[in-house]
Formats: C-alpha cells, sequence, structure tokens
C-alpha cells in the first residue's frame, strides 16, 4: 500500500471556488483522497504529516498562455515602449536566431520561475522553427519532464510572411505541409489521454497575422480527428482588428468562425477587442479565454471583458504571457495584476481574490480540457501550491486568503505536483538554479549580439 500523508490543519484553504473550513487533506497515491471537516480526522493512519498551521493552502496555479523562449528577450531596450506590431516586427528577427540549447535554456527557467510562484500546470505557445529548431516541442517535453510539472505544449505555427501581406519575415514560417505533419507527430509520440496526464499537446496557429486560413482550418480538422485542443491569440489589439478586415473582410470571430474555430475546444489568449454579439457568440459555443492583464498593460492592447464573457458562458483562466511582454511568468504577480486591472472596469464588489485565484485555478483547468486538476476535492490530482505569510509584506495582515493578493505573495514556500513535493522551503527540489541562471543570461546575451 502506498504512504498516506495528511496536511494537516492548514491556516486557510481555498478549494478552487471559494476559502474552506477543514482539518486538513489525505494524499495517497498522487491524489487528494479525503477532505477532513473541522476536529475531523483521517480514516486511516497517515505515515508522514505535514503541518501545515503556518500556510495557505491553493489548488496548484494554471498558466494558460506564456512563451517559454521569450524569457531570452526580457526588457529588451528596442521595444520597452513599442506597441504590439512595432514590437514584434523588432523581435522576429532576434527569435528567429533561437536554437536548440538557448530554447531548452529559457524554457528550464520560464518553468522554474513558474514553479516557484506556485504554478503547477503550464501551456506554453510555441510558434518559432527556423532550421535548426525542428525540435522544439521535444526540448520542451524534455524540460517539463525534468522540472516535474504538467503542462499543454501547444504545436505553433506561422505560414503567412511578408509577401502574402502577412506580419513575420518570409524566413520565419513554414509550409503547411511541414506544419502538419509535425503536429501530427507531436500529438502520436506525447499526447497523453490519461486521467492525471503530465503531457498534453495542443495544436496553435499563432494569430490571424501570421498564418494562413488553410492553416487555421486543417489544425481544427487535425484536432477533431485526434481529439486535442485548439489555441490562437485573439483579439489582442485595435491593429490587429484592422488587419482582418483589410485581409480577409471580416472581424476577428467571423475570421474565426469561418476558420472552423469557434468551438469549444478552443481557447483564445487576450481576447480584448469583442462587441456585444461577439462575445454571445463566443460565450455561446463555449469558447475559453486566457487573460493576460501584465501583457496588456504593458503593451496598452486593452483590458478584457471578462464579466460579459462569463455571463455569455466562456471560460476565464489567467496566463502571464511570453515573457518579452510580462516580463515575469509569476502566476501570483499575474493574479494580483488581474484582480486590479478587472477592478478598474468593474469596480472592488465584483472582483474579489476569489473570483481571481477561481481564474488561476479552476478556471485554468477548464481551459486546458482537464477535470483532474485546479481544485482541491476528493479524486483530484494532488497538485498544491503553499504560501506562509512570514515575509515582511504580510505583516499586520487579517485575511490569510485575501492577503497572498492583497499584500502580493510572488512565492511560494512548498509546491506539490502529483503527490511530489517539487518545492521545499522556497526552493526546487533537485535543480540548481544559480549554474542554470549563469547559462540563460549567457545565451540571452548571444542570442541579441549575434
Ligand atoms: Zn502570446
Amino acid at each position: 500500500m502506498s504512504k498516506r500523508l495528511w496536511i494537516k490543519q492548514p491556516l486557510a484553504c481555498f478549494d478552487g471556488t471559494r476559502q474552506i473550513e477543514t482539518n486538513g487533506l489525505v494524499i495517497e497515491d498522487g491524489k487528494i483522497v479525503e477532505l477532513l471537516a473541522v476536529g475531523q480526522q483521517p480514516s486511516h493512519p497517515c505515515e508522514t504529516i505535514f503541518d501545515a498551521r503556518q500556510h495557505v493552502v491553493l489548488p496548484g496555479l494554471i498558466n494558460t498562455h506564456h512563451h517559454f523562449y521569450q524569457t531570452l528577450t526580457r526588457a529588451w531596450g528596442p521595444v520597452i515602449n513599442q506597441p504590439l506590431f512595432p514590437w514584434l516586427k523588432t523581435l522576429y528577427p532576434v527569435w528567429a536566431k533561437l536554437t536548440p540549447q538557448a530554447l531548452r535554456l529559457g524554457s528550464e527557467v520560464a518553468l522554474a520561475e513558474l514553479l516557484l510562484s506556485g504554478c503547477t500546470t503550464t501551456s506554453d505557445h510555441h510558434y518559432l522553427f527556423p532550421t535548426g529548431m525542428e525540435e522544439a516541442i521535444d526540448i520542451q517535453v524534455a524540460a517539463v519532464k525534468q522540472l516535474g510539472m504538467r503542462a499543454t505544449l501547444s504545436r505553433g505555427s506561422m505560414s503567412l510572411g511578408e509577401k502574402s501581406g502577412g506580419l513575420p519575415p518570409e524566413h520565419t514560417v513554414q509550409a503547411a505541409e511541414i506544419i502538419l505533419d509535425d503536429s501530427q507527430r507531436l500529438i502520436d509520440r506525447y499526447h497523453d489521454t490519461q486521467d492525471g496526464a503530465m503531457i498534453n499537446i495542443a495544436l496553435a496557429p499563432c494569430s490571424p497575422f501570421s498564418v494562413t486560413p488553410d492553416i487555421m482550418k486543417q489544425s481544427a480538422k487535425l484536432a477533431e480527428e485526434k481529439n486535442v485542443r485548439l489555441h490562437t491569440h485573439l483579439a489582442e489589439t485595435l491593429d490587429e482588428e484592422a488587419f482582418c478586415l483589410k485581409l480577409f473582410g471580416l472581424r476577428t470571430v467571423d475570421y474565426l468562425d469561418s476558420v472552423g474555430w469557434l468551438s469549444s475546444r478552443t481557447w483564445l489568449a487576450h481576447g480584448i477587442h469583442f462587441n456585444n454579439e461577439e462575445i454571445y457568440r463566443l460565450g455561446k459555443e463555449g469558447v475559453a479565454i486566457s487573460h493576460c492583464p501584465v501583457s496588456n498593460m504593458r503593451l496598452a492592447s486593452g483590458i478584457c471583458r471578462t464579466q460579459e464573457l462569463l455571463q455569455a458562458g466562456a471560460t476565464i483562466s489567467l496566463g502571464v504571457d511570453g515573457s518579452a511582454s510580462n516580463d515575469a511568468s509569476n502566476m501570483m504577480y499575474e493574479a494580483r495584476q488581474a484582480l486590479y486591472l478587472q477592478r478598474l472596469r468593474y469596480g472592488t464588489q465584483t472582483i474579489t481574490p476569489e473570483l481571481v485565484l477561481g481564474w488561476a485555478t479552476r478556471g485554468g483547468a477548464k481551459t486546458l480540457g482537464r477535470d483532474d486538476i485546479g481544485e482541491i476535492s476528493i479524486g483530484k490530482q494532488a497538485d498544491l501550491a503553499l504560501f506562509t505569510l512570514e515575509d515582511i509584506r504580510f505583516s499586520g495582515s487579517h485575511d490569510p486568503l485575501a492577503a497572498l493578493l492583497l499584500c502580493g505573495a510572488d512565492r511560494a514556500d512548498r509546491v506539490m505536483v502529483a503527490g511530489n513535493w517539487r518545492v521545499i522551503d522556497g526552493e526546487i527540489v533537485e535543480l540548481d538554479l544559480p549554474r542554470l541562471l549563469n547559462h540563460h543570461r549567457k545565451a540571452a546575451k548571444q542570442l541579441i549580439d549575434l
């Protein structure tokens, strides 16, 4: 029989929807097997007891949008004050020089930073496959396994170069056949359909201004055949809306519909510039939106209409977005920014810490098409983030759960994935972080200097 662990008497516990009173939870075989009422003892003896009286316990946080490789181009001078399109056009030639080794380092740093912030499941949207980078997703799978996290890695693509009216330079785009063959290969090799999966694959043409409608349609067809999820950037800026009108004669949601993507299989990054009718259609089909508040503020893109989307039936989750537009990979920091940005639009009563933490957990699971993570309840995977309130920033705080966001928690004390501790005392188990950062800094400098 496997060992049982009792996470005993947490200071506070959030179950993915609300704060609950509990005497703790029991973990066995990587799952939550008991959720104890106040005063209740575990049904059988536990070999290990973790005293959680100093800890606020959350479901492991779930990040639904990122570009790991961009940790190599954080806070880069030429784009600090640029909005999306010029920002992209300046960065594309730099990113085109990405090497397998640099991607591995960039991915490890992004994953480590997420994990330290309490994130246990992440997605990534990788769409750069210059010559020599054919195995980019394989490299990311290896990095995720090394960190012991879960991930939905999306096989991104760009197929509409400058010559055909697209935004990216010609040498960064790929032919449709190559994209689709590789998509199929990756799904067959890595996509795990079981409960508790560590790796999922999704298909993710980059954006309307960097792929052809044909790739959107073929990807939707393949995703349907293989039962995997679809992801793309949509309605991030007004530039993009103007682009769609000019090239396709359609607004963004009409475009999405025209290529067969208006479905519950789809999750969209940003989703800012929708009118009421478009929100109704997205909600009706059960599309999910990854809200990326920091990126949206940094690039001055706009504010996602989360409340109208939720009311219409859409799912909301949180994404840190790529580190060239955030420039952090920290889910607690993102949740705090979501709380404040959304309050500017909807007020203090509507946007609560519980609502936003729900987006960062349960909403994230739904966005990635999973029902085995994102909640603290019996039968779910034992993915947990535990925070202490010992740092100076919490001194004098009263409500432990609200304190995480209001006082700005940014580093978990303990993180568990599938019943295994991956962070202990604020440090990642079995990772030489200083050594990783040393190599990563060199790779980042090299990418810019080349
Ligand atoms: Zn993005």
